[in-house]
């Protein structure tokens, strides 16, 4: 593989990324800006990719997550790092290198960054996807300014979600109502709801209504409770299957990995960055563990 200054690479690559979220991205920047043998693979599709509009990344007023990563693809291709449109089916460790598949070709690396993300799992609501990200939110940290001063009513499966409307009372609106999905909270929260000024209902929400603009929504037994914003339930699977193999560290329920400084696994040489690992999910926090994971790497490579 020829790279773009000159720097020839026979063998092993010096690193695979695994993702082309801002954790990806931004690591390859680095990495490519290092003249390293750096492979990108990605598949369409991740989270930054349903964000309509980020407001809380440095030096964008707002930028929607399509446009964030279509630049980054772009910056990280111009330093060399080689974009590839594959899905990585398997990283095994092989006399200390890790062989990864993707795309039925096999590339041996020294370093690998997983940087796949996850994925939403999505409410069965009805015309959900017209408002999904618009109107109707999952992400209390990404898109609760946006329900600023607006009626909202937050839909949860579980009694966390008393404590999500009563922090969104304190920092956003006043106008909310906990919609308790499938369940009856106990008295104590329902008099702390009541006590905070925030309506209690207990139903099956069932269909979104409006058609530019988000009125309310119809539950199962044909009530209508109007709002402007909801900030529904909405869970994550983790895009992790290529690594099942693999013996890494996970947290207590087995579901997000554990990482040490730098983002480095159990698994020495394996990184990892953004969703798939501990700790909030944002997306400058994942391109921040990509510079972090890629520095650390160079500091080996050269060491090596
Ligand atoms: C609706 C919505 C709004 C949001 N708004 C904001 C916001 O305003 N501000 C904010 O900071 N964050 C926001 N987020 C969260 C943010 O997008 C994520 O937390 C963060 O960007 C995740 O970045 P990531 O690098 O982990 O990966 P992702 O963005 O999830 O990207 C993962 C990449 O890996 C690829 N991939 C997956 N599996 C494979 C495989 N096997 N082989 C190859 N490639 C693979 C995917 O296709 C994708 O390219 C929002 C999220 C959503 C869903």
């Amino acid at each position: 593989m020829e790279k773009k200054h000159g720097i020839c690479t026979e063998g092993p690559l010096d690193c695979v990324i695994i993702g082309a979220g801002p954790g990806g991205l931004q690591a390859g920047i680095y990495l490519g800006r290092y003249n390293f043998s750096v492979v990108l693979f990605h598949t369409p599709g991740g989270r930054t990719n349903h964000a309509k509009h980020i407001e809380n990344y440095l030096g964008h007023h707002t930028i929607s997550g399509p446009a964030l990563l279509e630049t980054g693809l772009d910056q990280a291709a111009n330093f060399g790092v080689v974009v590839e449109r594959a899905r990585v089916e398997r990283v095994t460790v092989r006399d200390g290198l890790f062989e990864v598949l993707a795309g039925g070709k096999s590339h041996l690396s020294r370093f690998v960054i997983a940087a796949s993300g996850a994925n939403e799992t999505i409410a069965p609501f009805k015309n959900l996807s017209r408002f999904f990200g618009v109107s109707y939110y999952t992400c209390m940290i990404c898109d609760g300014y946006r329900t600023t001063g607006k009626k909202l009513i937050v839909i949860d499966r579980t009694i966390k979600g008393v404590r999500i409307s009563l922090a969104m009372k304190r920092m956003y609106t006043n106008d909310v109502t906990f919609l308790a999905h499938g369940f009856s909270p106990l008295p104590q929260y329902a008099e702390l709801l009541k006590d905070e000024g925030i309506g209690l209902v207990e139903g099956r929400p069932e269909e979104l209504l409006g058609v530019t603009t988000l009125e309310g929504i119809r539950l199962s037994d044909g009530r209508v409770i109007p709002c402007e914003v909801i900030l529904g339930w909405g869970g994550i699977s983790m895009n992790d299957d290529y690594l099942e193999g693999l013996d890494l560290e996970r947290d207590s329920e087995g579901f997000k990995i554990v990482t040490r400084g730098a983002g480095e696994s159990s698994i020495p040489g394996l990184f990892v960055v953004g969703s798939l690992r501990q700790g909030h999910s944002q997306a400058i926090i994942s391109a921040g563990q990509g510079a972090e994971a890629a520095v650390e790497i160079s500091t080996r490579i050269v060491e090596l």
